[in-house]
């Protein structure tokens, strides 16, 4: 297996869903989770003919490609999510990290305190989650561009539309691109896939082109901090394919959730995860680096979760900021 670095173009507008915040109205994600994008490499090398359906049983029972989340790129530069040390002030529009020294003081086992104002005065905004970038050496807020698209949802019987199922969607436009990691088994050979995320597909929502190229395997850290690049699931160990993560500390919200776009079975069942940027203490073993940057797959009532539990040491974190 090789680890990738892909890049998503879209070529039409994508309706990818986060969660439902009333009736008919959902709230647009501003990435694209790293299980639904492996869900589309595999629907689209189906399509292509390149799998066959039992290979797509085979990869439901004992996953071999992986994906990490997939973040926008603006301007070359690539995003991530925000750890709990990083602050926006609102009047003066910087961003404050204090993620450096209150990294240090966890792996002393100290609190780290964190700041309530700016030195102007205002209380600060926890960015915490967010989306951020590195722009001229300062680090920035990302959004990615949406608008509010309706779609009506089309009756089995006579193709019609069924007028009380309009619903409307925030779409994120075409041209956005996001970049991700890809763990590709040595079955793998293509490296442009045309492939399609979100709802609306059959109706041309959420196409776009997949490239991947060979990226440099990070060092690997056995100990200490890391940033969750991904959700992570809050269990004391995860283990997959020879590599054990044990986890000492999670700084960061934990909430239960639904995990899930199970491509294969639509199974999504009910886990207690750290948000995405958090910041973790744990020990790492075996030949783990390339892995961590996709996150373990855990096997859940049956099913594997993936495209969770991705993990970056803190220079590689600042390494992906910083270009
Ligand atoms: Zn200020």
């Amino acid at each position: 297996m090789r680890l990738m670095e892909g890049r998503i173009v879209l070529e039409s507008p994508a309706i990818i869903t986060q969660r439902r915040v009333e009736r008919g109205f959902v709230k647009p994600a501003d990435h694209i989770p790293g299980s639904m994008l492996r869900g589309a490499i595999l629907t689209a090398l189906f399509r292509s003919g390149m799998l066959s359906q039992a290979d797509l049983k085979r990869e439901a029972e004992e996953p071999s490609l992986l994906a990490s989340p997939a973040y926008p790129v603006w301007n070359s530069a690539r995003s991530a999510p925000a750890t709990p040390f990083m602050f926006y002030c609102r009047k003066c529009g910087t961003v404050i990290d204090t993620t450096p020294e209150s990294t240090d003081m966890l792996r002393r086992d100290e609190e780290p305190r964190l700041p309530l104002l700016h030195e102007c005065g205002e209380p600060y905004k926890p960015l915490y989650g967010s989306l951020i970038m590195g722009a001229n050496g300062k680090l920035k807020g990302v959004r990615v561009h949406t608008f509010r698209a309706s779609s009506a949802a089309i009756g089995k019987d006579r193709g019609s539309i069924v007028r009380e199922m309009l619903f409307d969607y925030e779409a994120i436009a075409e041209g956005t691109e996001f970049w991700a990691w890809i763990l590709a088994p040595d079955w793998l050979h293509t490296t442009r896939i045309e492939v399609a995320v979100g709802r609306g597909q059959s109706r041309g929502f959420g196409w776009g082109e997949l490239r991947l190229e060979p990226t440099s395997q990070p060092p690997q850290q056995t100990q200490g901090v890391f940033v969750a690049f991904s959700p992570l699931l809050a269990l004391q160990s995860l283990q997959w394919g020879g590599c054990t993560v044990t986890q000492m500390k999670i700084f960061g919200r934990t909430i239960r959730q639904q995990a899930g776009w199970d491509y294969a079975y639509g199974f999504r069942p009910i886990v207690q995860l750290a948000g995405r940027g958090s910041i973790i203490l744990a020990e790492v073993s075996g030949e783990a680096a390339a892995m961590l940057r996709v996150g373990l797959p855990v096997k859940v009532a049956g099913s594997w979760l993936t495209g969770i539990n991705a993990l970056l040491s803190v220079d590689d974190y600042y390494r992906v900021l910083g270009d």
